[in-house]
């Protein structure tokens, strides 16, 4: 049995989600014909208190789009150094938009009010370039699933209305954040200009995000979408897909923590590790005492999981990973 700890992106879809798939109503969703298509993005911005929300391919083209729509070439970008944005994103903010990147040196993914409102310095200069946007995380990929307090979020928001910069939120595991904290999605939807949401971590579905917005963003990001290639046809199958992970796979995120979290003590008490991050969510990193002999022993007990560089190692719990399987990981590390 292999046990698949890479991602939760290796999920594939349940049975119920594939019937529910294979029902779907369809049209054409470039000319927003697709009525699953539509609820999909009702049901969203709802939730939210949103006004808006257009669905795509890719948690990176919803994240590439909502940066364009933002920000004009030669104009600069406020983000964590560890942004998946910034470092994962094949260097699309330049690439797609022309704009340059102004790193703040965070804590697990996360910065402060305080950081921000030192970076945003120079703004009357005319050798610094206009600063339009900041982007945050949440969950913190590379931070290892850390969550962001409300109430400094709250904080940075006013740094960026003083600042007169729009605030978007890169929330691919944002569901991980609300499940674990309770919060409450209509807070982001108060404090947010955009946010993208993937359907295709934690959620479980094959496809798909999600960027929500204002009316006007929303026209905007519509255009850029088809610019960018991401204008789909009858994807209302896919859509589909996250109304059922909607109503049925969010609750459930709260099983994945509790594994992480469980995984996560194990390593903890083991001599073959040498510490392991905080776990808030879905996402374990630590360090081993030797990287090559802890992957190797991995890998015999076939169970894949990820080497991040700099020693760091990642574990992802997800939708697929049984509590039999659970269950035996556990028993790997108590052998190392
Ligand atoms: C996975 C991920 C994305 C992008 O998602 P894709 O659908 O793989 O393009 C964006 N941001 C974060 C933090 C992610 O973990």
């Amino acid at each position: 049995m292999e046990i698949n700890l890479i991602s939760d992106t290796v999920t594939k879809p349940t049975k119920q989600m594939l019937e529910a798939m294979f029902a779907a109503e369809v049209g054409d969703d470039v000319f927003n014909a697709d009525p699953t298509v539509n609820a999909l993005q009702d049901k969203v911005a709802r939730l939210f208190g949103m006004e808006a929300a257009l669905f795509f391919p890719s948690g990176t083209m919803a994240n590439q789009v909502a940066i364009k729509i933002h920000t004009h070439p030669g104009d600069r970008i406020f983000c964590d150094k560890w942004a998946h944005v910034y470092n994962f994103e094949g260097g699309g903010i330049a690439f797609n938009s022309g704009v340059t990147s102004k790193l703040i040196d965070g804590e697990r993914g996360m910065f402060t009010a305080t950081q921000l409102a030192t970076a945003v310095t120079g703004r009357a200069d005319i050798h610094v370039p206009y600063s339009k946007l900041v982007a945050i995380e949440n969950t913190t990929n590379k931070g290892g699933g850390a969550c962001w307090e409300i109430s400094e979020l709250q904080k940075i928001k006013k740094v960026c209305n003083t600042n007169n910069l729009k605030l978007h939120l890169d929330g691919a595991r944002l569901f991980n954040a609300l499940v674990a904290k309770q919060q409450d999605p209509k807070q982001f939807g108060e404090i947010f200009d955009t946010i993208s949401i993937c359907l295709s971590k934690g959620l479980g579905c094959p496809v798909g995000s999600l960027l929500l917005g204002s009316k006007k963003q929303i026209q905007q990001a519509f255009r850029v979408r088809k610019l960018f290639g991401g204008g789909m046809r009858q994807v209302g199958y896919l859509a589909s897909a996250g109304i059922y992970a909607l109503d049925n796979h969010v609750e459930r995120l709260a099983e994945d923590h509790q594994k992480a979290k469980q995984i996560g003590r194990a390593l903890e008490v083991s001599a073959a590790i040498k510490s392991v991050e905080p776990i808030e969510t879905n996402i374990v990193i630590f360090y081993a005492q030797n990287e090559t002999y802890l992957l190797e022993s991995f890998k015999k007990a076939s169970v894949l999981i990820t080497s991040m560089g700099e020693g760091k190692l990642r574990i992802v719990t997800h939708l697929d990973f049984t509590e039999a399987m659970h269950k035996k990981v556990l028993q790997i590390i108590a052998s190392l």
